[in-house]
């Protein structure tokens, strides 16, 4: 069944998926089922833990809820009640997990960067060595904010010299960079369904050692929200939700897994993504616009432009334009400077690009 489209999302989650997505969800699902239970969940569990690491040990659970809420279940389930959270933050989604911590009471401290800085593994050894009370540390892989790649291996690397427990919010990376989690230490690592993975909005997963899911029994702040509880019943239960699953949501996610895979698996998805950002910042160069970030730092996920300087420039207008277009694209989120941003996930191919460009090219005539 081939779906109208309103417009091509260049918006990182939800974001633009197949019509062969969707279509999966015009049938219902029995959440107590076991064609659901072992059939749907338990396939993507174990699909998920085989993307994430090529480690034993791994196991993943999954969360009902944006992916706020999944990163809400791991700190008010990870952290005990002696525990500290170290926070390191430079951008919204490093400030949201500072505000989680807050909100559930846990023990905090966070090393703060501006949003255009990159957070140094020395400074997170050094505020290690100093606060001995630290057990955990939080960090975000791709700052959607501005698009930063955040340099996850050489800060893994220190956290895990220094014998912590590694949280990371891959939302907006996990399926679209290559990286293994096993490799890199990670104790949890979270991210959701309309990100990557090309799946639609509603749930949320984490990929977590099964030792440090074991140490979150009895610690979750949350009655929905327990980590340790979902996750145990799902492995004694085959796949079984503790509450109410977005059974259709679900059964997409499937399809977008059993998509990826036919793509060429996160390795061939990543070169797209980077063809597409490559071409994207490439030709936003040739049309006057300048990128936030230096190349290096770019992540393939989204980037960054600052906003023009003319006087008649709304952001606004800009966007109702690439609208009526057939494109939409995302309002910036830098504190101190003017930016849009433009996301290159989801089923967004170079052709895509091309033809934005051309609409971008069109639009500038408001402002010139
Ligand atoms: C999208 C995203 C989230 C979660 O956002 P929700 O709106 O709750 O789904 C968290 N962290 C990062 C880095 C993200 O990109």
């Amino acid at each position: 069944m081939k779906q109208e489209r309103n417009y091509l999302l260049l918006t990182p989650g939800p974001l633009t998926t197949t019509d062969t997505v969707k279509a999966t969800m015009l049938k219902d699902w029995c959440t107590w089922d076991k064609d659901y239970n072992t059939g749907v969940v338990e396939d993507i569990r174990s699909r998920l833990v085989s993307l994430a690491t090529a480690s034993k040990g791994y196991s993943a659970v999954l969360m009902q809820g944006s992916g706020t809420a999944s990163v809400e279940a791991v700190i008010g389930s990870a952290l005990g009640k002696k525990d500290k959270l170290l926070v390191i933050n430079n951008g919204a989604y490093g400030a949201r997990m500072k505000q989680i911590a807050q909100v559930l009471g846990v023990a905090l401290t966070s090393l703060d960067y501006p949003e255009t800085s990159v957070p140094a593994a020395d400074d997170i050894a050094a505020i290690l060595s100093r606060d001995p009370s630290i057990t955990h540390v939080a960090l975000v892989h791709c700052e959607t904010t501005t698009g930063m790649l955040n340099p996850i291996n050489a800060i893994a690397k220190r956290v895990k010299q220094h014998n912590k427990c590694l949280i990371v919010d891959a939302m907006s990376s996990f399926g679209g960079i290559e990286m293994d989690i096993g490799e890199l230490g990670i104790d949890f690592l979270i991210s959701s369904a309309n990100k990557c993975i090309q799946g639609v909005p509603g749930f949320g997963f984490i990929i977590a050692k099964r030792s440090s899911l074991e140490a979150c029994k009895d610690q979750a702040r949350s009655l929905s929200l327990d980590l340790y509880a979902q996750w145990h019943m799902m492995e004694t239960q085959q796949g079984k939700w503790r509450f109410t699953s977005p059974t259709h949501v679900v059964r997409a996610f499937q399809q977008a897994l059993n998509e990826l895979d036919a793509e060429g698996g996160v390795a061939a998805r990543a070169l797209r993504y980077q063809e597409n950002q490559r071409r994207l910042v490439e030709g936003m160069a040739n049309l006057g616009f300048s990128a936030l970030l230096a190349r290096e730092w770019q992540s393939p996920i989204i980037s960054s432009f600052h906003a023009p300087t003319e006087k008649s420039y709304k952001f606004e207008d800009f966007y109702a334009a690439l609208k009526q277009q057939g494109y939409v694209i995302y309002p910036g989120k830098v504190s101190k400077a003017d930016c849009f941003r433009i996301g290159n996930i989801g089923d967004i191919h170079p052709q895509d690009i091309d033809l934005l460009l051309k609409a971008i090219n069109n639009a500038q005539q408001l402002w010139r």
